[in-house]
């Protein structure tokens, strides 16, 4: 498919590029960002984003707490870090790190980057390379939000917002009833921008305030149970058997909230030249904000063009 047609199938993909963001996933901040007001805080100083690759995010964080403070007094104590396994092309205001969300040294240099001061807001959009084994796929999307968890909960200040995505997978009511030990409001929002067919979703977590008497602290000898024990975060055991013995569950459903006004696009709809909502799509196509620092293909188009390409048997 041409450049130009997938600015047509995808509206948020044109507007991405018209608007300077090196995603589309922007606008999913953005509209959550309208409907929870939480970058709107002029009190908002020390940001994380993780998994934040290839930095749309960061940009509209940058935005956000720097190009939009009419104060600029108040931005010099303001620090936004970006983290991820990729490498990321620099953002104005914004430390990039070349880091492993998983990894305690990872926590340990952002808060020495922060002075050891807590931070105000954390975000991830994690996602691993998917396999395309469903199982797997969805254990190892869990393992990482477990894992951004793990990490806000050491580096996030008490009254603190924590924003990631999820997939509205089997033991997501799961998930929703252990953030409810750490935050006192969980909500489930879908933006616009995140297509209806997939199950993606992002979990807004207001106001941290961990159990008194838990601290938490990342050490990788440690499972995920063991760091949340005394927390009341446990690991669902009974979700591995077959015949799971029946226990009364105080499972909690998150309340679910769509954002993005009924005027934003619809990121399942195709629009056309004509249409009058997609009056303002330029015929021309528009090249990437940002090419990729590091893709996957690089190394095969390397050996492609060296003849060394060979085909696996
Ligand atoms: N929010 C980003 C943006 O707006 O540009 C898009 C994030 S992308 C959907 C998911 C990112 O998660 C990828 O760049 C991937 O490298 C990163 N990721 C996956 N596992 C990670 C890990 N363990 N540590 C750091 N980053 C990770």
């Amino acid at each position: 498919m041409g450049k130009s047609s997938k600015d047509k199938r995808d509206l948020y993909y044109r507007k991405a590029k018209e608007q300077g963001y090196r995603a589309r996933s922007a606008f999913k901040l953005l509209q959550l960002n309208e409907q929870f007001h939480f970058l709107d805080d002029p009190n908002l100083k020390r940001v994380v984003d993780l998994c934040a690759a290839p930095g749309s995010w960061s940009q509209v964080l940058s935005r956000k707490l720097f190009t939009e403070d009419p104060d600029k007094e108040n931005t010099k104590d303001k620090k936004i870090i970006a983290v991820d396994l990729q490498p990321m092309s620099p953002i104005d205001n914004v430390i990039t790190l070349q880091a492993d969300i998983t990894h305690p040294k990872t926590l340990a240099k952002i808060l020495e980057l922060f002075g050891n001061e807590k931070a105000d807001f954390v975000c991830s959009d994690g996602a691993p390379d998917v396999t395309g084994l469903h199982d797997l796929d969805e254990y190892v999307q869990q393992q990482l939000i477990m894992s951004a968890l793990q990490l806000t909960t050491c580096i996030l200040k008490t009254g603190g917002t924590f924003i990631a995505k999820i997939f509205r997978g089997r033991d997501i009511d799961l998930l929703y009833s252990q953030l409810g030990f750490l935050f006192k409001r969980v909500i489930c929002a879908k933006p616009r921008s995140s297509r209806g067919t997939s199950l993606e979703a992002f979990i807004v977590c207001m106001d941290y305030s961990p159990p008194k008497n838990w601290f938490p602290e990342l050490d990788v000898n440690k499972s995920v149970t063991e760091f949340f024990e005394g927390c009341m975060v446990t690991k669902d055991e009974s979700s591995n058997d077959i015949l799971p013995a029946w226990v009364e569950e105080d499972r909690v459903i998150a309340e679910f909230m769509s954002c993005g006004g009924l005027d934003s696009y619809d990121s399942d709809a195709t629009y056309h030249i004509d249409d009058d909502l997609s009056s303002n799509i330029a015929k021309i196509s528009l090249d990437p904000v940002q090419m990729p620092t590091n893709p996957p293909y690089k190394k095969a188009l390397e050996l492609k063009r060296s003849g060394k390409l060979t085909r696996a048997i």
